[in-house]
């Protein structure tokens, strides 16, 4: 039969749903479902971004030089041994079309970055879903789904949705213990927002299998740039630097980038914040009894009663114009995630979920 027909596994592959950004007949709402930043980019990045428009003409740097270099200076990680992509996503992508294929199997956790299965499916692989302990990601349970077709292992850490950390000595049991040819995937997308840890940096230089994916669309507030980096051994750079298209960031992009990741007191400035306004929603939250476990990133995983209770709120948050995230998707039904705002957002939230729970507002 003359057919046109996609690879094996493509239609099997279940689109992103991004944050919605509008409520019908709500005409200002608070997107608080994307774990955007709410105090928006650096303003040096701003700068950057309109002073890019003059050399618009010029094709962008092929090898991202310069901002690999501010990267590594920021980190203190060796620039040739970092690769910049469209959002952390294109480098997840770089990752399973290089190492997996048909046949192999790319491992996720059951509260997983919805990306992941996505990008297995995309390089014809199998994505295997492992069940976590209580809203942890749990590593036996990982090591137990490990096999000879096991290719690559995807951790996020912190986790997104959950907001929880995968504790350091656990990281480096799991290192050691998948095989040499498994690759252990530490995304980072939320480091910046846990004060003194390294993203997992120090397992890259320790083990020659670990790599590291790190993102601008967080703390950094340039989600609608697409810029993102991976850290990994020399040998795995050189391999994704292969699948990478030579223009792949804009020149726009690459300014943006380099500008925020060099505006440290902007960086400073949101990661107190956050860190001040994350334990407030939460503890006020608790109050009202909607628990959630500390966070580690910008965002709470507050849990309901049950799923009805959870939709209901979210519901009654959009009469607000409060937009939060619905995570049944992730398996966690009873829960919403919540983007920790600007303190006036909060605040709003804080008195609306009040409200809905029939408190005083
Ligand atoms: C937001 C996020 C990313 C970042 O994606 P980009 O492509 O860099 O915008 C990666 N991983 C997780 C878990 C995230 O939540």
């Amino acid at each position: 039969m003359n057919k046109i027909t996609p690879q094996p596994g493509i239609m099997d592959i279940a689109l992103y749903q991004g944050g919605q950004s509008h409520v019908a007949g709500v005409e200002h709402v608070i997107k608080l479902s994307s774990n955007e930043n709410p105090f928006g980019p650096s303003p040096k990045a701003i700068e950057a971004v309109r002073n890019s428009a003059e050399t618009l003409h010029r094709y962008p740097s092929t090898d991202h030089a310069s901002l690999r270099a501010a990267v590594g200076e920021r980190h203190g990680l060796e620039p040739a041994r970092i690769i910049c992509g469209v959002g952390s996503d294109e480098v997840l992508q770089f990752i399973a079309q290089a190492y997996a294929g048909p046949g192999d199997e790319v491992i996720y956790t059951e509260h997983g970055f919805s990306m992941y299965p996505i990008i297995a499916r995309m390089a014809g692989a199998t994505p295997v879903m492992v069940a976590e302990r209580e809203r942890h990601v749990d590593v036996d349970n990982i090591l137990a789904a490990v096999n000879g077709q096991t290719r690559i292992v995807f951790v996020t850490n912190p986790g997104n949705p959950t907001s929880t950390m995968i504790p350091e000595a656990e990281l480096v049991r799991l290192a050691e213990a998948l095989p040499p040819t498994c690759l252990m995937v530490i995304d980072g997308a939320y480091a910046e927002f846990v004060d003194g840890f390294d993203g997992g940096a120090s397992l890259v230089d320790r083990f020659e299998n670990v790599i590291m994916t790190r993102t601008f669309s967080k703390v950094y507030g340039l989600g609608g740039m697409r810029v993102g980096w991976g850290y990994a051994a020399q040998s795995i750079i050189d391999v994704l630097n292969r699948v990478r298209q030579p223009f792949n960031l804009s020149l726009t992009a690459l300014a943006a980038a380099e500008a925020a990741v060099k505006d440290v007191e902007f960086l400073s400035f949101c990661q107190a914040e956050n860190a001040r306004l994350r334990v407030w929603l939460s503890e006020e939250l608790a109050k009202i009894g909607v628990p959630s476990d500390a966070s580690c990133t910008n965002f709470i995983l507050a849990r309901f009663a049950d799923q009805a209770e959870a939709e209901a709120c979210d519901d009654y948050l959009k009469t607000k114009g409060l937009i939060v995230r619905r995570v049944a998707g992730y398996n966690l039904p009873n829960a919403l995630r919540i983007t920790v705002g600007d303190e006036e957002s909060c605040r709003r939230v804080v008195a609306a979920i009040t409200a809905f729970k029939g408190g005083a507002a």
